[in-house]
């Protein structure tokens, strides 16, 4: 499994919002940017067959435009665009077009041919698409968010909390996976998000397990954890069935230490 973080930030910061992409057709979230991202990265919007969403918010979400018109515009697909997320996502996606570019989806939606598979963020649930098995987990947010366990083909095992607080979930992903990628939203935790506290504290409880920290603010940027990695934006990752090659575990990249703020509003 190839696992390429298109960001790592989260909203105040240069990176771009996070979001990642497995085997360059797999892509969980769709972020501000992160269809330029992905071009300035090499990376062409029409291969992605998968589409994992956490939740609806923008810093995750809003770009999910941007990579249905990439597609419809370049191309009429010869199969499905399978779109997984919450509950509601079709009609979030009927609204934002509405919204953006009124009166055009029913022509895109032809070329793109979206199928979607909508869990209950409650419940989670479970489906299989392209030799993934793809496994949906209630996560802990201000609002409704899945967090997701991927295992390919070969048996290698991902996770992605997405946001969240640390909840049972989180526990489970990090008990079934050889890496798991995590909401490191803050220095300590706060409503709705991680922080890197909740991390580490992951971390020891799984020695084991390789914790990449993801939707980062400026002031997370190193642990005296050696399984937590602070990757920076563009980033690649070999995952086999026996965990992260070696050869693949990049030194961290640390940024500045320009401090930022919330402004009082649960994102
Ligand atoms: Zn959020």
């Amino acid at each position: 499994m190839k696992l390429q973080l298109i960001g790592t930030g989260s909203i105040l910061t240069a990176r771009m919002s996070a979001s990642a992409l497995v085997d360059d057709k797999l892509l969980i979230d769709t972020p501000n940017g992160s269809m330029k991202a992905m071009r300035r990265a090499g990376l062409d919007p029409c291969s992605v067959d998968f589409c994992l969403i956490t939740h609806f918010h923008a810093d995750h979400f809003f770009d999910i435009i941007f990579l249905l018109l990439e597609q419809g515009l370049q191309q009429t697909r010869d199969r499905d665009l399978v779109l997984i997320g919450p509950a509601g996502f079709a009609d979030r996606v009927d609204q934002l077009f509405e919204l953006s570019y009124p009166g055009s989806w029913d022509e895109m939606e032809d070329k793109v041919r979206p199928r979607y598979v909508e869990f209950d963020p409650a419940d989670g649930g479970e489906c299989s698409e392209g030799g993934y098995t793809i496994r949906a987990l209630p996560m802990q947010h201000t609002v409704p968010a899945l967090g997701y366990h991927i295992t390919d083909p070969a048996g290698a095992r991902l996770g992605y909390t997405g946001d969240t607080v640390r909840c049972p979930s989180v526990d489970e992903l990090a008990a079934d996976t050889s890496v798991l990628l995590l909401d490191t939203s803050f220095p300590t935790g706060r409503v709705g998000h991680m922080g890197l506290d909740d991390v580490e504290g992951v971390a020891d409880q799984w020695p084991d397990l390789h914790l990449i920290a993801t939707h980062r603010g400026d002031d997370v940027t190193h642990s005296a954890r050696p399984n937590i990695i602070f990757p920076a934006d563009g980033q690649t990752f070999d995952i086999t069935a026996q965990g992260l090659r070696a050869d693949a575990r990049s030194m961290p990249k640390q940024r500045g230490d320009r401090k930022t703020s919330v402004l009082g509003v649960d994102l």
